[in-house]
């Protein structure tokens, strides 16, 4: 199988590596992105998996790092394509957001809109561009998809599952988002770790997360792809990261691509409420305090369970915030001080929305 990505091109039996060029800088110089191809001796499958488009996330690097080996490439059927850093200015100054781009870098995939022109308005940016390019590029080569993230501190490891949506009317579109949707839900069980749907679908287009790297490409590619989210940013922690190597070779397990049995996901917490989640931020805090919190990531919870004392400087308790849900905490923001209507806890909640659905009636105005 030919594939070219940047710099690097696929050898049967062998890791290459090369670079794909980003973002040139005006002082000279580039932001490149490494690229690794892994690609085994037999035709299968072209994987696909991205880590780091937040520069604090780390954990989803290692993954990479260690998940690809001369042994796994002589087992594998198909190719690996891997990117561990999507952020390198990110990466480079510890922030979240690259610096040239003032927002949310995992905001920048394409929409499926048509570019308006406006000459008041600033057009795309170089990164924007960029990622344009590169969804071109898994666009063009690959079977499945995995983009690699943390969530913060003492969160669950867990995938976030996409919603897929449609154009009104387009039928064969309606029909490939079933299909798509199906094998992201195979794709996650394979996975192993705890699962939750994102937003509802307003909330989903309010916050741009149909522009999100799998988002997009699920949606605009039809290519099956998830968001993995490893715990705790900066430092990973060890057991994360083996617990999603072993998820990543399970998907290649149920791609074809690797043979032998699933292997058991250990080490981490994996919760199943026994019915589909999505996310929710709640118990928001009535008045500044700071707070004790009475649930920890992976509790299970249920209408009326005490989630966080709220508390003042001095210690002497408010109030006590319960949960208006059944569902589980994914996890907690980080620290203990709240403004007021500020949320202390994520929960996976009962989700009752559809997972394949129509774009809101003027999204495409
Ligand atoms: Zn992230």
């Amino acid at each position: 199988m030919t594939l070219t990505i940047g710099t690097a091109t696929a050898k049967r039996g062998e890791i290459v590596y090369g670079e794909y060029l980003l973002v040139q800088h005006p002082v000279g110089g580039a932001d490149s992105l490494p690229v690794i191809i892994a690609q085994g001796k037999e035709d299968g499958p072209v994987f696909w998996i991205t880590a780091g488009i937040h520069g604090i996330e780390h954990a989803g690097i290692q993954v990479i790092h260690k998940l690809i080996t001369p042994e796994l490439v002589k087992q594998i059927r198909g190719t690996i394509v891997a990117i561990p850093t999507l952020n390198p200015a990110g990466l480079r100054t510890l922030e979240r957001q690259a610096y040239y781009h003032n927002g949310d870098p995992n905001r920048l995939f394409p929409d499926g809109r048509t570019p308006k022109f406006d000459p008041d308005k600033t057009p795309p940016s170089a990164l924007e561009q960029a990622y344009a390019r590169l969804f071109e590029e898994i666009k063009r080569s690959a079977s499945f998809y995995f983009d690699l993230h943390c969530m913060g501190g003492n969160a669950l490891s867990f995938i976030f599952r996409d919603r897929l949506l449609y154009r009104k009317g387009d039928e064969a579109a309606r029909k490939r988002a079933e299909v798509v949707s199906a094998q992201m839900d195979e794709m996650a069980r394979a996975y192993g770790h705890t699962m939750s749907a994102d937003f509802a679908v307003n909330k989903y287009i309010d916050e741009k997360l149909n522009r999100a790297t799998t988002a997009s490409v699920s949606m605009l590619a039809g290519i099956p792809a998830l968001t993995a989210e490893l715990s705790i940013s900066y430092t990973p922690a060890p057991e994360v990261v083996y617990a999603a190597m072993a998820g990543l070779r399970n998907v290649m397990r149920w791609g074809g691509m690797l043979d032998g049995d699933m292997e058991p996901i250990t080490g981490i917490k994996v919760v199943d409420p026994g019915y589909a989640t999505r996310r929710r931020s709640v118990a928001r805090v009535t008045q500044a305090c700071m707070v004790h919190h009475l649930k920890e990531p992976g509790d299970l919870v249920q209408v009326g369970d005490p989630l966080v004392e709220m508390r003042d400087a001095w210690g002497r308790v408010l109030g006590v915030l319960t949960s208006e849900y059944d569902g589980f905490v994914i996890s907690r923001p980080a620290g203990i001080l709240f403004y007021p209507g500020e949320a202390t806890v994520l929960l996976a909640i009962r989700d009752d929305e559809p997972l394949v659905g129509e774009y809101p009636e003027t999204y495409f105005d």
